[in-house]
């Protein structure tokens, strides 16, 4: 049983193959890696990536990473370039995923109170996308009011659900306090307690945003941190998330030992096995976007390290003064490099979450 015996088409998908897709992975105990991407290379790696060992991807660009796919040198005032970049990526998704035969969704990540203008640009730009596709631009966005009280917090989620429920968009909200730095919100202080979400925080917002539709995941925080820290030096309680399911489980006098969908923010630097717990727990989506950066990077490191005498100058290198250095400087030459350790690293998440040969 795979993707398509479920019916789950190949491109980018939304509203009711999103459901499909969530539930299978629910079901069948894994997750699918939500790959951050800030360029067409990064996106087209990560498509790579999963094709190639037959699995479903999500796709998701931050506030920060939306600027940057328009480019730098644009103002971002009123969270302009963000949004741009945000519905340039998406197209450009949308344009390429078909070709790859995987099924793709595509996810804006955190989006702080502050950061609203980004999320409603987007939200535009889906009801828009809507009105001739009948489906959206995007497929999810996720909306990080943890830093808000709980009740605006979710009074604001359901409020944004009832909008994007019209055009068959899934939400993404986050209770509790992840620990660590990510998009303009530095948690590294915060105090350890606000660190766990509690089963009433999770029942609370199961019960309000499944009044709207049950398009919506949870982040819930039991322990996480964004970014990257030595492994062991995160305290993750995955069981909190067994606590939450059968809390949840209880109040809906539910059968399913798993009624809701768990997002895992903050994985970098966790051991396998944690990771492993927190799927068994209803985990169907983490995040990665740290290690990936790294192996981007370790790409091009390795590259310039073996080729150092060849990229010293347009002309000249160890085989001759007169010999060009063209066919090594050429930016789909190192780029690529970026890529194929990306690709490897994409890889090692989708097995870790137990995501290969899901088609
Ligand atoms: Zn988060």
């Amino acid at each position: 049983m795979g993707c398509k015996e479920l019916g789950i088409p190949t491109g980018v998908i939304t509203g009711e193959n999103v459901r499909k897709l969530l539930k299978y992975a629910s079901e069948q105990g894994f997750a699918i890696p939500a790959v951050n991407c800030t360029s067409s290379s990064t996106v087209n790696a990560a498509l790579e990536a999963a094709r190639d060992i037959k699995a479903p991807l999500i796709i998701q660009i931050s506030q920060g990473g939306s600027a940057f796919y328009a480019g730098k040198g644009l103002s971002n005032e009123g969270q302009r370039a963000s949004i741009v970049g945000a519905v340039s990526a998406a197209h450009h998704i949308r344009q390429v995923a078909k070709d790859y035969g995987i099924p793709v969704i595509i996810h804006s990540d955190h989006c702080a109170k502050k950061l609203l203008p980004w999320f409603d640009g987007m939200l535009e730009a889906d009801e828009e996308y809507f009105k001739i596709h009948k489906e959206p631009l995007f497929s999810s966005h996720m909306l990080d009011l943890s830093e808000e009280p709980k009740d605006e917090n979710i009074a604001t989620c359901k409020k944004y659900l009832e909008r994007m429920s019209k055009i068959n968009l899934l939400l993404e909200m986050e209770i509790g306090i992840t620990g660590g730095e990510e998009d303009g919100v530095d948690n590294t202080g915060v105090d350890n307690a606000a660190l766990y979400t509690q089963p009433e925080d999770i029942w609370d917002v199961y019960r309000e945003l499944s009044q709207v539709s049950d398009l919506f995941t949870i982040a819930a925080a039991f322990g996480n941190v964004h970014g990257v820290y030595k492994p062991g030096n995160v305290k993750l309680s995955p069981i909190l998330l067994k606590k939450h399911q059968d809390h949840v489980k209880q109040k809906l006098n539910s059968k399913s030992d798993k009624p809701v969908w768990f997002v895992f923010h903050g994985g970098s630097g966790s051991v396998k096995d944690e990771i492993k717990e927190a799927v068994s727990y209803g985990v169907i989506k983490m995040n990665v976007d740290t290690d990936t950066q790294w192996a981007y990077w370790e790409g091009i490191k390795n590259y310039y390290e073996g080729k150092k005498d060849y990229l010293q100058s347009q002309v000249g290198n160890p085989e001759g003064e007169d010999k060009p250095n063209k066919k090594y400087y050429d930016p789909r030459v190192f780029i690529r490099e970026a890529e194929k350790t990306m690709i490897k690293r994409v890889q090692e998440a989708c097995r870790d979450l137990g995501n290969v040969d899901r088609l």
